[in-house]
């Protein structure tokens, strides 16, 4: 269709805007941890920046949300900066074909996780994150501020006590984990550390900030590193194989982008070399993607023609 093709950041953006509406409000929103079902499931958002420097937003940009299962991106960010290749000894890189929470793979697989970005391969993250900090939750804290530019973000506390307290399916693997050997510190602190990190709160604008570094080949505007380029790829690779739960087929078909998505309805993705996006909506398809951000994401890489595809 004329006009539909090639638009730029800000004709997309408006477009979307115009025709997001019958998809908000869709799905479900995450119920499983408590808290998280007070969320007004009407809202909507959307926020790109990119490497020279324009940044765009739409929507309910500035509402703060939590992120859930995204800062498994800022942790596997860390543990891989510091620590380099020796983490794949402990986690894998392969889609896990599973729900995020599954602890099946993990007892025929001998408590080495599928991916960093399920559950069990997060805490095997988060217990890396012990041994290379010790105050690992401070460290993450300051390094979300930097990349998104924002002192303000902190840990939303009433998610992160209803994580605790229904969070026995993530016992359950971190113990496993444990049996095998696979995880070092105490079970209580390295959860408490994971579900801390979920529980961390940032408006989409602050997201799509936060992840321009991994479509800036590692590197803040500024040109601080951050990781390596090598590293960088890697992230990205590991997001767009298994960064949006057991969707991630569906997600590089409709989308083509590498991603990160939350049970908190929020989805951030990059554009090496170009820009990261990212959107918010609260309600959630099956697999645990935001409905309407993901349809949002399909229409802007289709109207202005670029996925990495
Ligand atoms: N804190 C959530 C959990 O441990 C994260 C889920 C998600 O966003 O994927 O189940």
């Amino acid at each position: 269709m004329q006009g539909y093709r090639n638009l730029s950041i800000e004709e997309a953006l408006r477009e979307i805007e115009h025709r997001i509406g019958p998809y908000i409000g869709r799905g479900k929103v995450a119920d499983y941890i408590p808290v998280l079902k007070k969320v007004d499931p009407d809202q909507f958002a959307m926020a790109v920046t990119t490497v020279d420097g324009r940044e765009y937003k739409i929507g309910n940009w500035d509402t703060g949300f939590s992120i859930q299962s995204i800062s498994k991106a800022f942790n596997l960010t860390k543990a891989l900066g510091k620590r380099g290749d020796q983490i794949w000894k402990r986690v894998r890189q392969e889609p896990s074909g599973r729900a995020f929470n599954s602890i099946i793979q993990l007892e025929s697989e001998n408590g080495i996780p599928r991916n960093p970005f399920i559950n069990p391969g997060a805490i095997v993250i988060a217990d890396l994150l012990h041994e290379i900090f010790e105050h690992p939750v401070e460290e993450m804290l300051d390094f979300i501020r930097k990349l998104a530019q924002n002192d303000s973000i902190c840990i939303n506390e009433e998610v992160f006590q209803s994580e605790k307290d229904s969070g026995a399916g993530n016992y359950s693997s971190a113990y496993l984990i444990k049996s095998f050997g696979n995880l070092h510190s105490d079970v209580h602190k390295v959860l408490s550390t994971y579900f801390a990190l979920c529980s961390i709160e940032m408006n989409t604008l602050d997201l799509a900030r936060s992840f321009l570094f991994l479509a800036n080949h590692g590197r803040l505007l500024s040109g601080e590193e951050i990781v390596s380029i090598q590293q960088a790829k890697r992230i990205n690779a590991v997001m767009l194989t298994c960064g949006t739960y057991d969707n991630v087929g569906e997600f590089a078909y409709r989308v083509g982008l590498p991603a990160k998505s939350g049970v908190g309805g929020g989805i951030a993705a990059t554009y090496p070399g170009e820009f990261s996006i990212a959107v918010w909506s609260p309600g959630l398809n099956e697999k645990g993607n935001s409905v309407a951000g993901f349809k949002a994401l399909e229409d802007f890489t289709t109207l202005i023609s670029k996925s990495i595809f």
